[in-house]
């Protein structure tokens, strides 16, 4: 094994208690840069009677509310007349961008260059964790919009000295892969198992191909979709978790959580009533804070907001890759959870009981899933759609069992339905492209409650 690289090995590497008072400092200059620039938190801060000067530690943003993307759009036209989280200039802002959002007004975001150097710095730091150098060149998938992921990636690439193929989109043609060697590519899982099953209809083995490496992120994943990813395409896949509120987490090649550029971006994990922070191990919701640098400006900043997103921190304990950044669990949507029989499930929940390695003989990985009220009161079903490579010559029973037993695993209460028949589990096998979000637009919808109460 090579000596470890770090992008910034000082603020990557620092012992624990230097990086939390760094994180301290950090903290009470970025409220106070808040309340000196930004309209909204101003009022915020006046309204709920606190002073800026009070927030001295991290634990004291325990004593500020969570605010949300709800709160966003409320401080933004069309409802307001200015843009109250801008928190500079407009001369000063380099880019305005928009979140990709699942309802309503998209959030404006505004970004200066400093801004997007510190976003970069996140990505820089995640590639060369995940062994990137200046002889990699990698095609991003992710697209180049409103949304600042891929441009992201491009800055970071710059000024690591990678080769960057920008396509934006995973449906590029396979010449590409041939005629300029990239080393790596961006993508998300799904997109990623469709390239490759389009490589081997074309007769290119992925495995063959000059790739060494994939990135994926985006969305939430299951281990087992990770692995079989990993598996067809014979390289390793690391994970990055960003949003263009500022979080990119990404794993190094050890693969033991995402670790969070902690002196950039701080995360708390809260209970859900949003109450108090929960113990590290405990599964909760993120909540992140925007964290300056001393003297630092910015186009806009967020103070405890809520991700919408469910981890766990697993450790702050310093990783076998050498960074002390503490690292979590890949976080879950926490629309695209529901509650069944007092067990909470996830749309990776079906997704690592269909990536059951057994399965992957028969399944493309392609599924969705519904949970409908059942033909008797108090009986409830989860329908599952699986696309196969051929249904005609899948083992039905094998996959059926394997996917029982995995999505049962966990979850105690779901189970004892189950198995007193209240609870039932049907499939339908389809061929490709037969399932039903082929017909639909946007991102396929995975997991949808249609019991409608
Ligand atoms: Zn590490």
């Amino acid at each position: 094994m090579p000596q470890d690289a770090y992008y910034s090995p000082e603020i990557e590497t620092m012992e624990r208690s230097d990086l939390d008072a760094l994180i301290d400092e950090r903290v009470r200059y970025t409220v106070q840069y808040a309340a000196d620039h930004s309209p909204f938190y101003r009022n915020w801060f006046r309204e709920n009677r606190i002073d800026p000067a009070k927030i001295r530690v991290h634990e004291d943003l325990l004593n500020l509310p969570v605010i949300s993307g709800k709160t966003i759009r409320q401080h933004q036209p069309p409802v307001t007349t200015e843009f109250e989280f801008l928190s500079t200039d407009w001369n000063e802002v380099f880019s305005i961008q928009e979140t990709s959002g699942t309802s309503g007004t998209p959030k404006g975001f505004f970004l200066t260059w400093d801004d997007w150097k510190r976003y970069a710095e996140k990505y820089d730091r995640s590639f060369v964790s995940q062994g990137f150098s200046d002889k990699d060149r990698i095609v991003v998938c992710a697209s180049y919009g409103m949304n600042v992921g891929a441009n992201t990636m491009t800055i970071a690439a710059q000024r690591i000295g990678m080769g960057i193929i920008p396509i934006g989109k995973c449906t590029f043609e396979s010449r590409i892969l041939k005629n300029y060697k990239p080393t790596a590519i961006v993508g998300s899982v799904f997109k990623l198992l469709r390239l490759a099953r389009r490589l081997s209809a074309e007769g290119i083995k992925p495995s063959d191909t000059s790739i060494n490496k994939l990135v994926t992120g985006g969305e939430a994943f299951a281990d087992e979709s990770r692995a079989y990813l990993s598996h067809v395409w014979e390289v390793p896949v690391y994970n990055t978790y960003g949003s263009t509120e500022g979080t990119m987490c990404g794993e190094c090649t050890r693969i033991t959580g995402l670790h969070v550029p902690e002196d950039l971006v701080h995360l708390d994990v809260y209970d859900p009533q949003m109450q108090s922070f929960v113990k590290d191990g405990d599964c909760g919701r993120g909540v992140l804070t925007t964290l300056l640098p001393v003297g630092g400006k910015c186009g806009m900043l967020l103070i405890n907001y809520d991700t919408e997103d469910t981890t766990v921190v697993l450790s702050r304990e310093r990783c076998g890759c050498g960074r002390t950044h503490m690292r979590i669990v890949n976080p879950q949507r926490e629309a695209e959870t529901i509650w069944l029989f007092e067990n909470p499930f996830n749309r990776v929940d079906i997704e690592s009981a269909v990536f059951q390695h057994q399965n992957m003989e028969y399944l493309t990985g392609e599924y969705e899933a519904y949970v409908c009220v059942g033909d008797k009161p108090g009986k409830t079903v989860l329908r599952v759609n699986l696309e196969c490579f051929d249904p005609d010559h899948c083992d039905r029973h094998l996959v059926e069992d394997q996917f029982v037993t995995r999505f049962l695993k966990y979850k105690s209460m779901i189970a004892e339905h189950y198995h007193d028949q209240t609870f039932t589990i049907e499939f339908n096998f389809t061929a490709p492209r037969g399932l039903d979000f082929y017909t639909q637009k946007g991102r396929p919808k995975r997991l949808v409650d249609r019991r409608g109460n």
